[in-house]
């Protein structure tokens, strides 16, 4: 191997970079992305949105890491990829990019993330509503909100909800629309959903409990309605309702894709010399059934540094029991594993007595072995559940809800 190009420069294919020169590979290496320089998104729907740090803020390293490592960085878009004959060893891909260059290398890694999903009805589609997916979406919407402006958010899962707590800080008028009471319960367990979910209240948004039927726009004010004919007017209409994978390119250019581009554990697609990493790729394990594809950080960095590895043909880390974060209203939330497997759900109180972390349990006669875990403001306690589940270790219920037991004792 002595050429890459990586398509899409979010976190997966930055970390394909940053993992390719860590692990010694000296070849030529190409990053396209029509956003030009890395950069990383969470901060888009928190410190960022709120206006507590810049866009240069946003990099995942200063400009000239990329010269230093000899990593050229394409300001374009791929438009289309032509893979060679996977049974010629020699044969070179070729990668056509929207201004017209066109860019050869040995191995290519499609990295091309999601783009957002689009409301299924009528106006779902117009060009005045956002959605928060680039800098420039986050630096749009930012600039519509002032104190009065009367916000609409349409899905209140992660995005939607950390946008709530962005906008209040602008003193704008939110109304959360959301047909689910309360949402993230597959992620995070009913016990702490409900309590998040409550926070919206606390913090004076309104919260609709309804699916929008219709949207029209008329001098510059938006009306969203609803099936039993209720109108709720919004300025500005943000829709989070989740994210498409971006496959297009992929599919095109002949790779195995089902919801995702199918990978193997080391991210390989259905051609030999073809990657594929982040939230774009879906996991298709040897017995051949496909797993669920993963819209978090960690994800895209882990395959991104398991895929390095097996270009390289070096031992790829461990996996681990997938992870996410979320911030909103001054609170850290944090998820790990599966919270919608398992049988039993174990919560365990803070000092105050609210639920402040849930654990979701496997049959008891399958080993009671934890499987998930969630919390609020309780990094430990998810460290702790991550090495449980990691590790299948058996955890006693009682333990597990005794707020009297240090969380590291449960690793005993
Ligand atoms: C607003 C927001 C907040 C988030 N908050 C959290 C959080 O709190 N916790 C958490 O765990 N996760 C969070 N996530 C999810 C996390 O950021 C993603 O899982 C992660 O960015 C995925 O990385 P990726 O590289 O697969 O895709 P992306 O970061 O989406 O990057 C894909 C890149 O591919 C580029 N691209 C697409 N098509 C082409 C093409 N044809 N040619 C060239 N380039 C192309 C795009 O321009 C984009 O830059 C958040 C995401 C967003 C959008």
């Amino acid at each position: 191997m002595d050429s890459v190009i990586v398509i899409g420069g979010g976190l997966g294919g930055f970390t394909v970079v940053q993992q390719l020169r860590g692990r010694g590979f000296a070849g030529a290496i190409a990053v396209v992305d029509p956003e030009g320089l890395p950069y990383d998104r969470p901060p888009l729907s928190k410190e960022f949105l709120a206006g507590g740090i810049d866009a240069e803020q946003l990099h995942f390293v200063e400009p000239h890491w990329f010269a230093e490592r000899h990593v050229d960085v394409y300001a374009a878009a791929a438009t289309a990829v032509d893979l060679p004959d996977p049974a010629d060893d020699d044969g070179r891909a070729a990668v056509t990019l929207s201004d017209g260059g066109r860019l050869f290398a040995d191995r290519v890694v499609f990295a091309t993330g999601g783009r957002a999903r689009t409301l299924p009805i009528p106006g779902g589609d117009l060009d005045s509503l956002f959605v928060l997916r680039t800098r420039a979406d986050a630096e749009a919407l930012r600039s519509g909100l002032r104190p009065g402006t009367r916000l609409a958010l349409i899905g209140a899962g992660l995005i939607g909800a950390e946008a709530a707590s962005a906008a209040r800080g602008f003193g704008a008028e939110v109304t959360l629309i959301e047909p689910v009471d309360p949402p993230l319960v597959p992620a995070i367990g009913r016990e702490l959903a409900e309590r998040l979910h409550a926070m919206h209240t606390e913090a004076g948004i309104r919260v609709v409990t309804a699916a929008p039927v219709a949207i029209r726009a008329s001098a510059g004010e938006h009306s969203i309605e609803f099936a039993d004919g209720t109108v709720v007017s919004a300025d500005v209409v943000l829709v989070g309702i989740g994210i498409e994978p971006e496959t297009a390119l992929a599919e095109a250019a002949g790779l195995d894709v089902d919801g995702g581009v199918l990978t193997d554990a080391g991210q390989r697609t259905s051609h030999p010399r073809v990657w594929a990493v982040g939230d774009c790729a879906r996991p298709r394990y040897d017995d051949g059934t496909l797993g669920r594809r993963a819209e978090h950080w960690e994800n895209a960095m882990h395959a991104g540094t398991a895929a390095a590895a097996a270009m390289l043909g070096q031992e790829p880390p461990a996996p681990t029991a997938p992870w996410f974060w979320s911030d909103r209203y001054g609170v850290h939330v944090e998820g790990v594993g599966d919270m919608s497997a398992g049988e039993t759900t174990v919560t365990r109180a803070d000092a105050s007595g609210r639920v402040q972390a849930a654990f979701r349990l496997a049959p008891a006669g399958d080993g009671q072995r934890v499987v998930g875990a969630a919390a609020i403001d309780g990094g430990v306690a998810v460290r702790v559940a991550r090495r449980l589940i990691d590790r299948g270790i058996a955890a006693d219920p009682a333990r597990l809800a005794d707020s009297s037991v240090p969380y590291k004792q449960l690793l005993k």
